[in-house]
């Protein structure tokens, strides 16, 4: 299957293509995951962060690719311009919080000459595949300069050097958002697809923005040999689980329950059977 911007992110696609959200489900509960891409099972989710990660990515993408997005309906009929309006003031149009907060991000962003410079130029929303121990991945780049030798993303967080956590060696250890989110093992499964699509090895750049008022831009390199052995360990941990995740998809291998999520509290089939209190995992 030839992937496009019309198919990229259709189900069919994604039974054929890992992609590092579907890993990131997966990770998080296998039966979860598996249900919702079998279309067993729809969960609750907040559109808002999506619609609002759309809203930013397009409109350094292209004015037609913005107003494209401002336009697109849902199964509904309901278009995005309309699901960013604060539907409580019914006078005037208002935009919700989160899209006022969206526009100071973007005006901050477009009045960075460093960033308009490497990720304005670049391509966007490249589409490049390839293949981890003949598994077969997709992916969506940002902005691609393979003149530079290097790659753009965007991340939005509350706060750059808010405190996260990552579970490493059995216990929580405090980290950055970027190990937290697992960034790293996104910018190093991205790295090795534009490898194989276009055999030039280029250089992540994070381009990590805050939703503060005002909002902090930060430039994030891989270039030290800290920054190159998180993303070692990111392609690592792809290695490591892909395998079992893809039989799972295929229906070679059955999906293992968290026992805590949405999903798992609505199927007794994946309900814990404790036998004592420091048995109970946490999440
Ligand atoms: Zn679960």
């Amino acid at each position: 299957m030839e992937l496009t911007d019309k198919n990229y992110y259709d189900k069919a696609s994604s039974l054929e293509y890992l992609s590092v959200s579907l890993f990131k489900e997966f990770m998080k509960c296998e039966a979860a995951a598996h249900a919702e891409l079998k279309g067993e099972w729809l969960p609750e989710r907040d559109e808002t962060p999506l619609l609002v990660g759309n809203y930013i990515h397009s409109y350094f993408e292209s004015p037609e690719a913005h107003e494209a997005f401002l336009d697109r309906k849902d199964a509904k009929g309901v278009s995005n311009r309309d699901k960013m309006l604060n539907k409580r003031i019914k006078k005037e149009k208002v935009l919700k919080k989160d899209f006022k907060v969206a526009d100071t991000l973007i005006e901050r962003m477009a009045a960075d000459n460093n960033f308009m410079q490497l990720y304005g130029a670049g391509d966007k929303e490249v589409i490049v595949t390839g293949e981890i121990n003949g598994i077969k991945w997709k992916g969506k780049i940002d902005s691609l300069r393979l003149d530079l030798g290097k790659f753009f993303d965007i991340k939005t967080n509350k706060d750059l050097h808010g405190k996260n956590w990552v579970f490493k060696d059995g216990r929580n250890l405090p980290t950055t958002f970027v190990e937290a989110y697992g960034y790293h093992l996104q910018m190093a499964l991205y790295r090795e697809l534009i490898f194989q699509q276009f055999g030039i090895s280029c250089e992540p750049v994070i381009f990590g923005v805050s939703k503060q008022d005002p909002p902090e831009l930060m430039t994030i390199h891989f270039e030290t040999e800290e920054m190159q052995d998180l993303l070692y360990d990111g392609l690592a941990t792809i290695q490591e689980y892909q395998e079992h995740i893809k039989a799972v998809i295929d229906g070679k291998e059955e999906p293992r329950g968290c026992g805590m999520c949405d999903y798992c509290r609505s199927k007794s089939s994946f309900a814990n059977n404790i036998y004592g209190a420091l048995d109970i995992p946490l999440r």
